[in-house]
């Protein structure tokens, strides 16, 4: 979740200076620039200089803010994002942020999947329950069942479907989240039994 805490470096560093010494947060955008400016500084720095002949990078959709700043770095064609069903409209959003960084939306050019939204935002799929199980055996990764899994599901999905190919230099931008896994006992015991059976 580095890029929520790159959000609130900004907007608390701001109310500090600014004398504040209380603060009230809801669960809503605040600051468009301040979480703008996290997402071009982690997709342009951190994402380029690892991977510099990156196709595409699949990122979780949730408030859009982490997608806009890798689209406004990488292009709309490089980025996929998995909507995870935070927003009603999730391209609408994306395309405003974008928009103010970018002075241009691309809404048409952007390519979002809707396909692991299930029965709403933080309602685990089967899709979502089974990727973790998949990365952990795999890769060793742990993802998160609102978030990461979503954006795993939906990269599997993409393969099966051709949109990702062999050969092409895919990145599943891990946005973080664990804390997410331990507030559903189901899903940590679905990934320490995945593990148990693959032992390193
Ligand atoms: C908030 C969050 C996201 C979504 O990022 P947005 O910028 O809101 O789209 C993705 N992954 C994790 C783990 C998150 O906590």
């Amino acid at each position: 979740m580095a890029h929520k805490v790159r959000k609130l470096e900004y907007t608390i560093g701001t109310a500090l200076a600014a004398g504040a010494d209380t603060l009230v947060t809801v669960g809503a955008p605040q600051s468009n620039h301040a979480r703008l400016t996290a997402g071009v500084r982690a997709g342009r720095r951190e994402l380029l200089s690892q991977v510099p002949s990156l196709d595409l990078a699949v990122v979780a959709l949730g408030s859009g803010g982490t997608m806009a700043g890798l689209v406004a770095a990488l292009g709309a064609d490089r980025v996929l994002g998995v909507d995870t069903g935070a927003m009603d409209e999730p391209a609408a959003a994306v395309a405003a942020m974008v928009g103010e960084l970018t002075g241009s939306g691309l809404r048409d050019r952007l390519r979002i999947r809707s396909d692991q939204v299930g029965a709403g935002y933080g309602r685990l799929t089967e899709s979502a329950a089974e990727a973790p199980r998949l990365a952990a055996r795999t890769e060793g990764v742990a993802l998160d069942p609102v978030y990461t899994a979503r954006t795993m599901a939906g990269l599997i999905a993409a393969v099966e479907d051709g949109t990702v190919t062999p050969g092409r230099t895919t990145v599943c931008w891990h946005t973080g989240g664990l804390p997410g896994l331990f507030g559903r006992t189901e899903a940590v015991d679905r990934f320490g039994s995945a593990l148990e059976r693959f032992p390193a």
